[in-house]
């Protein structure tokens, strides 16, 4: 695996190899974990070559103090990147992605309204703007992203359909821990007792599916369950689209941890793959 920090230096390297391999893009903010792993596992069975981005991108941050605590860890994803058959890691400097001068902003407008849109305004604006950059940094053929943050992935699609830009998205199903939490970067911020309340999330979801099954409000169940439950703050429970599929989506705040989650609400749904 080679290490590139450099735009010029990366564009370098993928142009000989381009004719002969398809390329997969996987963007991070590192702090690796399974979930990663699952999005660099698909990209590596289904393509030749894997690129791997790894950038705590700044504009995308709400607050600044949030952005300094986001877990940074280079050396340890460098290793995990490797072993899990990564080519490329791309792991550039802010003054690379944004050099002085820089102005230009991507908006996707509806699919980036409410929930994870209303919470952190700008965010999305943020998020499409670096996959744009990445996308034409590295011009994949797909660009892998996963299923847990379904808004971010919604917005992704929109506007690789809306700018017409050659890149196959794929989404990964949600990877969790065996009590059934999501895995995030955020959680090694969780004490236990507020990891223990967390699971509060992934159980008011699945209660709101097991609602849905049964031809209630998906919704409404889930919402009861989260203000019942103990040392967590509902933000908001909703419904959406991602693929063709219908999913509830939800997040909470823990101490002072914020976290999302979803569930597919299609009974016998397959997961997009
Ligand atoms: P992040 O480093 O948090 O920006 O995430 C990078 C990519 O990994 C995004 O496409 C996320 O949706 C995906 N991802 C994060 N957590 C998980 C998870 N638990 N399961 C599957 N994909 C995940």
């Amino acid at each position: 695996m080679e290490v590139i920090t450099t735009i010029a230096g990366l564009r370098e390297e993928l142009y000989p190899r381009r004719a002969h391999a398809q390329i997969a893009l996987v963007p991070t903010m590192g702090a690796l974990h399974a979930g990663h792993l699952a999005l660099i596992e698909a990209a590596r069975t289904q393509c030749e070559l894997v690129v791997i981005s790894l950038f705590v991108n700044p504009t995308q941050f709400g607050s600044a103090a949030d952005f300094d605590c986001y877990p940074r860890t280079l050396e340890r994803d460098g290793q995990a990147a490797e072993a899990a058959g990564v080519d490329y890691l791309f792991a550039p400097s802010t003054e690379e992605v944004y050099p002085a001068g820089f102005q230009t902003q991507v908006e996707v407008a509806d699919v980036s309204r409410g929930m994870e849109g209303a919470a952190r305004p700008g965010h999305f604006g943020a998020v499409a703007t670096i996959c744009l950059k990445l996308f034409n940094i590295v011009q994949p053929d797909r660009a892998y992203f996963g299923r847990k943050d379904a808004q971010q992935a919604a917005v992704v699609i929109r506007m690789v359909h809306d700018l017409d830009i050659d890149v196959d998205v794929r989404i990964v199903p949600t990877v969790r821990d065996t009590d059934g939490l999501a895995l995030s970067s955020r959680n090694v911020h969780l004490t236990q007792r507020e990891r223990q309340a967390a699971l509060a999330l992934p159980e008011a979801l699945a209660a709101g599916r097991a609602a849905h099954a049964l031809g209630g409000d998906p919704v409404g169940a889930a919402r009861e369950a989260l203000t019942e439950a103990v040392d967590v703050v509902m933000d908001y429970v909703d419904t959406m689209r991602l693929n063709g599929q219908s999913l509830l989506a939800g997040s909470i705040t823990v101490g002072s941890t914020r976290l999302i989650d979803n569930v597919i609400l299609d009974p016998g749904a397959q997961e997009v793959f």
